[in-house]
C-alpha cells in the first residue's frame, strides 16, 4: 500500500528518520512506532548538511542491504530512501533557521550549521512524510530539543516522541559511528559511559563543579579518548549549568574524540 493511500484513510502515521547503518537503537524507535501507530515509515539518507566535517561525510558507514532486513523484522512498513534532489531540489534555497540559545552550545558551538542542516532535512522530510508522531532518540538529546522547538515555531501538527537510549552490554551507547572504531579504540570507548555512571553515583554527595573535575580525571584513564566537551545542562532547555537548582533536572553532556571517530553521550544527573 502506498503511504498516500494510508494518509488518506484515518491511520496514525509513525515517522522514524535515520541516516542508516542501523542498530539496536534505531530498532527500538521503531518498535516504539510499530506500537504506536498503524504505520510506520523509515527514511534512510545521510544528509551532506548537516555534516560540518567532509570526512566525517565521506566515512559514514553505509549498509542498505542490512538495513532493510533489520526494518522488514521489526515490523517497519514504508522505507524511504531518497535521492538528494528529492529532499534538495535544485534552486530551492536552504532554510536559515533561528533557534536561539538553544543552538548555540555543545553540538551547535562545535559544529557549526549542523542543525541548520538537520531541521532543514527533517522540515522536508516531515513535509514528504506527513506523520502524526515521530520518533528521536535521547542519545542525541541537543536534536531532539532542536525539533520540538522546530514543530513548535511552524506549529506542525506532529507529536515528537523521545525514545531511551539504547546501550551494548558494557555500556557504551549504540552508534553507527561505532563500527568505525578500531579494537582499541573500542575497548576505551567504554570510558564515556564508566564516567556518566560514576559522576551520577557521586551526585548524591558531590557538586556538580566537583564532578565536572572528576570527569575531566577520570579520562585520564583512556589515554585514546579526547574529550571535546564535558558539561552540565538543564534538561529543559539546556541552559549552562550558572548555579544548581534543586528539583531542577539536570544533565551531563559529552562529546569525545577516539581517532577519527566523534561519539557523543549524555545522561541525567540531578533528579
Ligand atoms: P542517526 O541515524 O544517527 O541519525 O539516528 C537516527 C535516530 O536514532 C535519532 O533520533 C537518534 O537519536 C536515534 N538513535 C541513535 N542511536 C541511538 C541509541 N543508541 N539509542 C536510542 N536512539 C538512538
Amino acid at each position: 500500500m502506498e503511504l498516500s493511500a494510508h494518509l488518506s484513510t484515518k491511520s496514525k502515521v509513525g515517522f522514524v528518520p535515520t541516516m542508516g547503518a542501523l542498530h539496536y537503537g534505531h530498532v527500538s524507535l521503531i518498535k516504539m512506532s510499530v506500537n504506536q501507530c498503524d504505520v510506520t515509515v523509515c527514511s534512510i539518507f545521510v544528509n551532506p548538511a548537516q555534516f560540518n566535517d567532509k570526512n566525517d561525510l565521506l566515512n559514514y558507514p553505509r549498509t542498505v542491504e542490512k538495513d532493510l532486513e533489520m526494518l522488514e523484522q521489526a515490523g517497519c512498513d514504508i522505507v524511504f530512501i531518497p535521492e538528494i534532489e528529492e529532499i534538495y531540489p535544485k534552486n530551492v534555497p536552504m532554510q536559515q533557521y533561528e533557534f536561539g540559545a538553544i543552538e548555540m552550545v555543545m553540538e551547535g558551538e562545535h559544529r557549526p550549521g549542523h542543525f541548520n542542516g538537520m531541521a532543514n532535512v527533517v522540515q522536508r522530510l516531515f513535509d514528504i512524510v506527513k506523520p502524526h508522531y515521530a520518533f528521536f532518540g535521547e542519545k542525541d538529546y541537543q536534536q531532539l530539543c532542536v525539533v520540538k522547538q522546530l514543530v513548535k515555531m511552524l506549529n506542525l501538527p506532529i507529536t515528537i516522541v523521545p525514545c531511551k537510549i539504547i546501550r551494548e552490554k558494557d555500556g557504551l551507547a549504540m552508534s553507527s559511528r561505532n563500527m568505525l572504531l578500531s579494537e582499541n579504540e573500542r575497548a576505551q570507548a567504554i570510558g564515556i559511559y564508566n564516567t556518566l555512571t560514576l559522576v551520577k553515583q557521586k551526585s548524591t554527595i558531590a557538586r556538580p563543579e566537583e564532578l565536572l573535575v572528576f570527569a575531566q580525571k577520570n579520562f585520564q584513564n583512556y589515554p585514546l579518548i579526547l574529550p571535546e566537551y564535558i558539561q552540565f545542562a538543564y534538561a529543559d532547555n539546556l541552559e549552562k549549568l550558572v548555579v544548581h537548582e534543586q528539583n531542577r533536572p539536570l544533565m551531563m553532556f559529552i562529546a569525545v574524540k577516539l581517532g577519527k571517530v566523534r561519539l557523543i553521550d549524555n545522561m541525567l544527573i540531578y533528579e
